[in-house]
């Protein structure tokens, strides 16, 4: 049997910070180091590393979706596959991102801080419980509109973990189109038919195989 290492548990760092979340917002700050370290590690290792070895959601997915047989493992639709589809995607992803921190630069300047949580870009959920009041108002801000993303990024996962294959979420992931995108440029190779799959440092491996 395969010996376990320490990142095969990174899974749980994706159980934790949902939880922490939950319980006190400003730990949705943690969430930027989910963001930075595939950055980082795509650019200064020009590899996909983050996503093979590292990724905590992607490990989680797979968990559900093949130990605890949540998923319903069929193949997803094509056109998630697709470039126009990924990069789309990224770009709304984004975009959306970019509203968020206009809502915090908004608190900044003096506009009331809204305490809620904005689910899939349209639900506005209330989350007061989770706030605290020793951070200026646009650190809050900041957190509840980040938790907000991660949110609804994991929520995406795990509806497409279950209508399809366990890491389908994988396959669109804003962060994997990013990285493969750096992974690229760094490598400089053409990007294959199946977009992310090119071969070389590029290849995700977990993805393909699922
Ligand atoms: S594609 Fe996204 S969720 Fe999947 S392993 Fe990469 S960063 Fe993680």
């Amino acid at each position: 049997m395969k010996q376990k290492k320490w990142y095969h548990f990174l899974w749980l760092g994706e159980i934790l910070y949902l939880i922490l979340g939950l319980c006190n917002i400003l730990f949705a700050w943690l969430g930027m180091l989910f963001f930075s370290i595939p950055i980082f590690i795509t650019i200064f290792g020009g590899n996909k590393a983050y996503c093979n070895r590292y990724c905590g959601r992607g490990q989680l997915l797979g968990l559900l979706g093949e130990k605890l047989k949540l998923s319903r493992n069929v193949p997803p639709p094509k056109f998630l596959k697709k470039r126009w589809f990924r990069y789309g995607f990224l770009l709304f992803f984004m975009t959306m991102f970019g509203f968020m921190l206009s809502a915090t630069y908004q608190v900044f300047a003096g506009a009331p801080l809204q305490e809620t949580i904005k689910l899939l870009w349209l639900f506005q959920l209330p989350w007061e419980w989770a706030k605290v009041d020793m951070v200026a108002p646009w650190i809050a801000q900041f957190a509840f509109g980040f938790f907000g993303v991660m949110l609804t990024s994991s929520i995406l996962g795990i509806l497409t973990m279950i209508a399809f294959r366990p890491r389908s979420w994988c396959v669109y992931c804003p962060m994997g189109t990013m990285t493969q995108g750096i992974c690229q440029l760094k490598n400089r190779k053409e990007p294959t038919a199946y977009g992310r799959t090119s071969k070389g440092n590029c290849r995700t491996t977990q993805t393909t195989s699922q």
